[in-house]
């Protein structure tokens, strides 16, 4: 490389770009192309002209190089699998036949071939196509989609910068493929992956990139030193590498760490770290490694992750201690604005006063480019922008809706024993055998029922104004009903209500806790073409009036056997929302623990003797790095517990998570101190069962015997061997029968013949005891 990478004046940039449009119509173009309404060619079109409208809305905002190869029809890592022609065996003939198609055929499999396993991208709510790799993989380079979208954008005159998930990432993310040795570490394979980005790198050198970026946010995780000596191997052997574009290696969601020093030992051009609070080591790990004299350094002081406004002062004064650190700075958000909605313009009913204090991609890219003019010509030139945003925090700062001093007064006169149930577990599960008088292996599932078309057309007549709440209070009562005697009729133990008038999990709770907001177009990626809407945590929570009172105990008062009242833990409410960034997580949770434990006590009040908090989030929002898990893990358990912890001794606590793997938190899980526990099983043949009991784990649990996940019906008899499985490790005084996860995904018929099987199952098994 020479110096004329390095001598430029500072540039504005971001790593990527939210890819569905404003009207989502990429998700409309897509799932029209799998039933056949859209052409292929037409949905090329739409993507093409999506990416042309990002580029010149980055480029109008003042964005100085646009990132080029972060659009996906699906996944970006299943791209970057494409373009390392990692395609497994059974998808191979699919893709030679047809690329696009045989693309999506990897992505959400076929009649005969199974899609790549789904997972969460570091700790966002994005899921990423997992590699399968294994000592017979043989890479070859296929840069055509990159070369394309760079050659696009060039095209409008822009300078771009291709993004690709870098080598050492990739692979890290990679697990060993179907018959593949468990232990095989897809890591080993680095030396036969590098040629292949060697080949990209060319390529993209000769369409013209001047830089290319590298994406390696894995080196963000705990890594070992021998993960740490593949990363120095891959970035000496590609900075090696004769005419190719300026290397820019990025980092995001934590501190760099380890990988800081090593990466600046190689003959790379450029760093990309994340500046915000999650990761303000960085600034200091920087300083000690020398910095990067000579060479570039991208700031990510824009939090590419939360939708509140940047602090410019505060990001001023960042950028400006940088300076002395690196030959020359760019300004940038923390990551790829993927993990955030569009455009708060779109949000035409959130009120005003709140709005200037939200931040969306659009706004995001607006405050990146404002800073790197302020870095680049003086803060002169930005006072009146620096005013207006000085403006803005304080109006948030000050405003009620952010600070509710009652509630703030509450959270601060929690105690320790608030927390804490107030008789120990043996004699709250004595008295509740007696209170519930529940048989061995009791029968539970785990909250809603198959959401109908009927449930759906009535929240859209709600909606448009067809009928009214009244009339829509009396479809839900409907399906209460009919769902409360179908469980009577199957022989359910513990019933639960089915959840019809819950759209979602968490929106539910959101829309009727006070400091909650929620947004009309604030979609975000999940996965493929599905979108969610996350609420945001803007001030202080609290619980005007009860949430699920009046339809819990209306289900109660149809049956005699007990009903599940079913609450979103505090932790799954944060994991799914957009967060504070003013006050610690912990405080927040606290505060709808708070709310909730209001909810817990008045069910409790209203005859509800069994009643359930979900916590499916919990293990998802560890945090990246292990030094960071036990305040996470503290913080986390202490708000489940001051949420559950007000009830009498034979009110009986539930909880539920669905995960495969539960080993490293089953600490966790036991500090919740619920009563009995839900969990996902089905599929690991009853392996969390086996955790628990390693673990000594006194109380109660349910591990899933019927997958949710598939329309297949488990029969009566692989339901009871699982049962008798779970029964290996726990005793059947405190094992529980139920499915893995609630049923709003699947249809009634294939719900009712695996429900049957599972009462038979335990039937069959409890006659064996
Ligand atoms: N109670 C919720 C339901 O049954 C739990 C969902 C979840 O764990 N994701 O739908
Ligand atoms: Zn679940």
């Amino acid at each position: 490389m020479t110096t004329e990478h390095t001598t430029a004046a500072t540039r504005s940039t971001v790593y990527g770009y939210p890819r569905q449009g404003q009207n989502r119509e990429l998700k409309k173009a897509v799932e029209g192309y799998w039933k056949g309404r859209v052409t292929a060619d037409a949905l090329r079109a739409t993507a093409a002209g999506l990416r042309r409208d990002t580029w010149r809305q980055l480029s109008e905002a003042g964005i100085d190089e646009v990132p080029t190869g972060d659009f996906s029809y699906y996944d970006h890592v299943l791209d970057t699998s494409v373009m390392v022609g990692a395609v497994p065996d059974r998808h191979r003939e699919a893709v030679a036949a047809d690329p696009l198609d045989g693309y999506f055929a990897m992505a959400r499999g076929t009649q005969d071939a199974a899609p790549l396993e789904m997972t969460k991208w570091f700790d966002t709510n994005y899921h990423y196509l997992v590699p399968e790799l294994g000592p017979d993989t043989v890479f070859a380079a296929n840069s055509a989609k990159q070369v394309a979208e760079l050659d696009e954008a060039v095209a409008l005159g822009l300078t771009a910068r291709p993004v690709l998930v870098g080598p050492v990432t990739y692979l890290l993310l990679a697990k060993p493929a179907p018959g593949v040795a468990a232990d095989f570490e897809p890591l080993t394979l680095l030396d036969r992956l590098l040629p292949v980005y060697a080949e990209v790198l060319a390529d993209l050198r000769a369409a013209g990139a001047e830089w290319v970026q590298l994406d390696e946010p894995a080196l963000v995780q705990d890594r070992t030193p021998a993960d740490l000596d593949a990363v120095a191997r891959a970035y000496t052997q590609l900075g090696g590498l004769a005419d190719r574009p300026g290397l820019l290696v990025a980092s995001y969601f934590d501190r760099l760490g380890d990988a800081l020093p090593v990466l600046a030992r190689t003959p790379i051009d450029g760093l990309a770290l994340d500046f915000t609070d999650a990761a303000a080591a960085n600034l200091d790990d920087l300083a000690a490694a020398g910095g990067l004299p000579g060479r570039r350094l991208v700031a990510g002081v824009v939090d590419g992750r939360n939708i509140w406004i940047n602090d410019y002062e505060k990001s001023l004064a960042t950028l400006a201690t940088l300076l002395g650190l690196a030959g020359r700075v760019d300004v940038a958000t923390s990551c790829s604005l993927l993990h955030v909605p569009l455009d708060t313009a779109a949000e035409e009913e959130i009120d005003p006063e709140i709005l200037r204090w939200l931040a969306f991609a659009r706004q995001k890219t607006a405050e990146v480019a404002t800073l790197a003019r302020g870095l680049a010509e003086g803060t002169d030139a930005i006072a009146d922008e620096i005013a207006a945003n000085r403006a803005d925090l304080t109006s948030r700062a000050d405003s009620p809706v952010t600070y509710d001093p009652a509630v703030q007064a509450r959270a601060d006169a929690v105690r320790d024993a608030d927390g804490r149930r107030s008789q120990p577990y043996e004699v709250r599960a004595a008295a509740q055998r007696a209170h519930l008088g529940l048989p061995l292996l009791p029968t539970t599932t785990i909250g809603s029922f198959p959401q109908t078309d009927e449930l759906r057309a009535a929240r859209a007549d709600l909606r448009t104004g067809r009928i009214d709440s009244a009339g829509y209070d009396e479809r839900i009562r409907k399906e209460i009903a009919e769902v409360i005697s179908y469980q009577e009729r199957t022989g359910i133990d513990v019933l639960v209500h089915g959840e019809p008038e819950r759209n979602d999990m968490v929106q539910y709770f959101a829309e009727r806790l006070s400091g909650y907001l929620a947004t009309r177009h604030g979609w975000v990626q999940s996965y493929g073409t599905r979108y969610v809407r996350p609420p945001v945590l803007a001030g202080d929570i609290s619980r005007p009036e009860p949430m699920t009172v009046g339809w819990t105990t209306y289900a109660q008062s149809l049956t005699d056997r007990p009903v599940k009242g079913m609450l979103t833990g505090p932790v799954t409410m944060l994991a799914w929302s957009f967060v504070r960034d003013d006050q610690p997580l912990g405080d927040t949770a606290r505060q709808v623990a708070l709310a909730l434990r209001d909810e817990v006590d008045d069910l409790e009040s209203a005859g509800i003797s069994v009643i359930q908090v979900d916590e499916p989030a919990l293990r998802e929002t560890l945090p990246l790095r292990a030094a960071g898990r036990p305040a996470y893990l503290a913080w986390a358990t202490e708000a489940f517990r001051l949420s559950t912890s007000g009830v009498r001794p034979d009110t009986q606590i539930h909880t539920h998570m669905c995960y495969a793997e539960f080993g490293d938190i089953v600490q966790a899980i036991d500090d919740l101190d619920a009563d009995v526990i839900s969990l996902e099983a089905a599929r690991s043949h009853m392996q969390v069962a086996h955790e628990l009991a390693d673990h000594g784990y006194p109380r109660e649990a349910g591990p899933g015997v019927y997958d949710i996940h598939s329309p297949r019906v488990p029969s009566v008899r692989e339901t009871a061997s699982l049962l008798r499985t779970g029964l290996e490790a726990i005793p059947s005084e405190r094992l529980w029968v139920n499915p893995d996860c609630g049923l709003k995904t699947r249809g009634w018929p294939e719900t009712r013949a695996s429900l049957e099987n599972l009462v038979a199952a335990a039937r069959t098994v409890r006659d064996e005891l």
